[in-house]
């Protein structure tokens, strides 16, 4: 009997694995929930796919055994990522941190030409069609959708994490991968904006460089530096999903978590010190908040001085000079929950990569199941990151199968 694979998910990881796989000569349908292939693709990157990165390193990667991306980063790197998307006709160009995107800058070119070439190599796609439950039979596997089942030699799980069912996330993989005997890490948002304890309406839609710290028992467990966004219900920009995972991982755990803001990172304490001891010679019967205004960000400005309530900048002594320093320097939130799967860009946590075959990623519970993409217990940093591990696990799916 030719092999046969089945996928379930028509997602970065199940597309690539299907185009390797029936390049190989394998016979493979892709099974999709939703009405269109590539969906949460389509969404990637504001809609212009950050790809890959031009440095992809086992630092960038997280969950309880990080090494387990080794093998499959070290195969398809990003010289094999560009050389696959420019052989599906998708030049890249860089932006910024090393980040690559499609030259056309839309992510609907990627998606096109991965579903070129998948209806070139002869993949069938079901969509619309939600596939409820796996049984083994003699020849391999069997899957149950609506009513109906298909017969596979082996079954590739790539349904992706939780992270926006609006976009068809769900728990389905994990359902699947218990179903088999796998245990599951346990999940949470990575790559989310965070809610705080205080009300940020009068600050809301504000947008600075800053830095930002974590901290937990005062101690510093992770920072940023880049955009920081105050809204109505906390804190977005990239600096802030950049240290979403630590903040979600301390959370889950009940711990509590201080957020530690510098507004004007480019000054030390000290310089910081000088230009307000000198701004305060020129304070002209001006409120606090109108004295900061033109240093920092209008709104900023009466949020902070009510913040520390001075209300007027003539004869500042030293020691409210010092509170201002501190607070520009300082500015702290308590973290109390972050967005959650609805806003998350990926799920940390997932089915546990002990169980699975590093190089083939197949489950070393069930011979003919694989697994690909963020339903595993990996995800990685923001900057093309989390889509390089779907192409790279999907693609050691491929060749394995
Ligand atoms: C808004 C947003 C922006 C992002 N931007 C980037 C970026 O620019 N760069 C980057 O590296 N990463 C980005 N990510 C993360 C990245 O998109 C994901 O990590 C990656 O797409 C995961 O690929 P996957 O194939 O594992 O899963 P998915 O792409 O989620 O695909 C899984 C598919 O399986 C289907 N499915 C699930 N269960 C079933 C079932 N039972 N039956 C049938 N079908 C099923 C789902 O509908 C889905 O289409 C972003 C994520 C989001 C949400």
């Amino acid at each position: 009997m030719p092999k046969s694979l089945a996928i379930i998910g028509a997602g970065a990881s199940g597309l690539l694995a299907a185009i390797v796989a029936a390049r190989r000569g394998v016979k493979v349908r892709v099974f999709e929930k939703n009405s269109k292939i590539g969906k949460k693709i389509l969404a990637t990157g504001n809609g212009r796919c950050n790809i890959t990165n031009q440095t992809i390193k086992t630092q960038n990667y997280h969950g309880l055994n990080p090494k387990f991306v080794n093998i499959a980063i070290d195969r398809f790197n990003t010289s094999t990522c560009r050389a696959f998307f420019e052989k599906l006709g998708i030049e890249m160009m860089e932006g910024q941190k090393g980040r690559l995107y499609p030259k056309s800058l839309h992510s609907s070119s990627v998606v096109n030409l991965l579903v070129y070439e998948c209806e070139s190599l002869g993949v069938e796609f079901f969509l619309d069609t939600l596939v409820e439950s796996i049984s083994t039979d003699a020849n391999g596997f069997a899957l149950h959708v609506e009513g109906k089942v298909y017969h596979s030699s082996s079954v590739l799980i790539a349904t992706g994490g939780l992270a926006m069912p609006t976009l068809g996330a769900s728990d389905s993989g994990y359902k699947f991968a218990k179903s088999f005997g796998h245990t599951i890490t346990p999940t949470f948002a990575s790559l989310v904006q965070l809610e705080c304890d205080e009300n940020l309406r009068d600050i809301n839609g504000v947008k600075i460089q800053g830095n930002i710290e974590v901290l937990s028992d005062k101690r510093v467990v992770a920072s940023a530096q880049g955009d920081i966004l105050f809204t109505n219900y906390g804190l977005s920009g990239s600096a802030i999903l950049d240290v979403s995972r630590e903040v979600g991982k301390l959370l889950q755990n009940r711990d509590k978590v201080d957020i530690n803001i510098d507004l004007l990172s480019e000054y030390s304490k000290e310089q910081l010190k000088n230009i307000l001891f000198k701004r305060a010679k020129n304070s002209n019967g001006k409120t606090l908040s109108l004295w900061l205004d033109g240093f920092i960000n209008p709104k900023l400005a009466k949020f902070l001085a009510k913040k520390i309530d001075i209300k007027n900048a003539d004869n500042l002594n030293s020691k409210e000079l010092a509170r201002l320093v501190y607070i520009l320097k300082n500015l702290k939130f308590k973290a109390i929950s972050t967005r959650g799967f609805k806003s998350a860009e990926v799920t940390a946590g997932g089915v546990n990569t002990d169980e699975i075959n590093p190089k083939t990623f197949e489950s070393k519970l069930q011979s003919g199941l694989y697994f690909s993409g963020e339903v595993l217990d990996i995800d990685a940093d923001c900057g093309g990151y989390n889509l390089h591990w779907a192409w790279a696990s999907g693609y050691s799916v491929g060749m394995s199968v």
